[in-house]
């Protein structure tokens, strides 16, 4: 099977893999599928939505081809990134000798370690905490326009 080149049209990855030559499209590590690019030809823009600045519209090909591999790259090392975090936790996992149901945490200087008891437990009294919090916050308006109801009616 010949080596063909793919780029996603959701994140813009773009990648080798072996390949039939009826097959146009592969699936990417996003979920997306991807299309095989014709060799030396950009006949496609995929779904990446580009904000600010805007790329003028040139209607040059060697630009459009141009912001495809900026954006190709882009995707190419967001992906990177994300490898080397899961790499990151399944290195703290193997060490710690933890199974995949145990929460992860990442420490300010961006280390992973795992998360003790301690923590979990620390981290729910907080969120219930925050949702009484936030439920008290919600009731007040609606008092306050109770309220006001209220003085209306008195005068
Ligand atoms: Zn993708």
């Amino acid at each position: 099977m010949p080596l063909y080149e793919f780029q996603c049209f959701e994140c813009g990855l773009k990648f080798e893999k072996f390949a039939k030559a009826k097959d146009q499209e592969k699936e990417c590590q996003c979920g997306s599928m991807a299309k095989r690019q014709q060799t030396g030809s950009f006949s496609f823009s995929f779904n990446q939505t580009i904000r600010d600045p805007v790329p003028q519209n040139t209607g040059v090909a060697s630009i459009d081809h141009h912001i495809d591999r900026v954006i190709g790259k882009s995707a190419e090392m967001s992906w990177a990134a994300i490898e080397s975090r899961n790499s990151d936790k399944r290195e703290v996992m193997r060490d710690y000798q933890l199974d995949s149901k145990h929460a992860i945490g990442i420490d300010p200087e961006g280390h992973y370690r795992p998360i003790t008891s301690q923590e979990i437990q620390a981290s729910t009294v907080a969120r219930n905490l925050n949702n009484k919090a936030m439920g008290v916050i919600k009731r007040v308006p609606k008092e306050e326009r109770e309220k006001r109801v209220h003085i209306k009616k008195v005068d």
